[in-house]
């Protein structure tokens, strides 16, 4: 499904992804492991084109997305991204932080307007003014309205649909986690990147957000985790790399790398964390 070729990317004269090559294949739950600084997030934000790589492929769905002359938009719809300290819009409902790109994409595919001008046909879709400023078409009205149901139904799913018109600012962090993890699903991604997701979360929180990311790979979501729960990743991981300074030291079953980790880092790290 994905393809990565000798991926690198320096800031300045740092180089921190030193030529990653893998490949992520459909179903797979990957998670990635590794020191403080090692390039895993930054590998993330590459997959998800959040980040120019500075050289290298990312072949997905048989197009190289690291070439900067690819409609990225097409690719980033088809990738969820969950971040460490959740990214929702605190000016927005529970409700509409899912709606909103769902509603975003689905306008902009009208007529392929353009971004600036799909954007301002969503503020008015979402304006709060009884009478928006410009007529709202019946598609787009549709458009909204199907959002609405699936996000709906994906609050149902948590048990969260009770928080659907509270801003996020009222909600528990394992709440705001699983609210960004739907609002990811609401876009019915094939892959969903996960960086750290549990982290910034208080223990009792960490539980609710695990069970909801196992689920999903039951489900056979393909999935890329970095994280710092190693039962979690010995547990529902199908494959794990170990990272070490901008580059792969070890790519293995999950069993393999927690019992009988082959590179003297890996057997490092896991001593320090397990
Ligand atoms: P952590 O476990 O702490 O989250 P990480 O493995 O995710 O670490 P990255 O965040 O990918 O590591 O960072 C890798 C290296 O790249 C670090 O040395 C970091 O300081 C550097 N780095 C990351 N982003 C930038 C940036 N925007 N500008 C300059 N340096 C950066
Ligand atoms: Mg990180």
């Amino acid at each position: 499904m994905i393809d990565v070729i000798d991926l690198r990317k320096s800031y300045g004269k740092v180089e921190v992804l030193k030529g990653i090559t893998t490949s992520i294949k459909q179903g797979e739950k990957i998670a990635i492991i590794g020191p403080s600084g090692s390039g895993k997030s930054t590998f993330l934000r590459c997959l998800n084109c959040m980040e120019d790589p500075t050289s290298g492929s990312i072949i997905f769905n048989g197009q190289d997305i690291a070439d900067m002359r690819v409609d990225i938009n097409v690719h980033r719809r088809q990738m969820g991204m969950v971040f460490q300290h959740f990214n929702l819009f605190h000016n927005k409902t529970v409700l509409e932080n899912i709606m909103l790109a769902p509603v975003y994409l689905g306008i902009q595919d009208l007529r392929k307007q353009k971004t600036a001008n799909a954007m301002l046909r969503v503020r008015n879709l979402f304006s709060k003014n009884k009478k928006p400023l410009h007529p709202i078409t019946t598609t787009e009205a549709k458009i909204k309205a199907e959002a609405k149901e699936r996000a709906m139904s994906l609050l149902r799913r948590i048990g969260l649909e009770d928080k659907a018109h509270v801003y996020p600012s009222t909600l528990s962090g394992g709440q705001k986690q699983r609210i960004a993890i739907i609002r990811a699903l609401a876009m019915n991604p094939k892959v969903i990147l996960f960086d750290e997701p549990t982290s910034a979360l208080d223990p009792e929180m960490v539980g609710e957000v695990l069970d909801l990311i196992k689920q999903l790979a039951d489900e056979g979501m393909t999935m890329v985790i970095v994280t710092h729960e190693m039962g979690f990743a010995r547990e529902v991981a199908t494959r794990v790399i170990f990272m070490n300074e901008g580059q792969i030291v070890e790519d293995d079953t999950p069993e393999r790398i927690f019992t009988n980790p082959q590179h003297p880092r890996t057997k490092e790290f896991l001593s320090k964390v397990l």
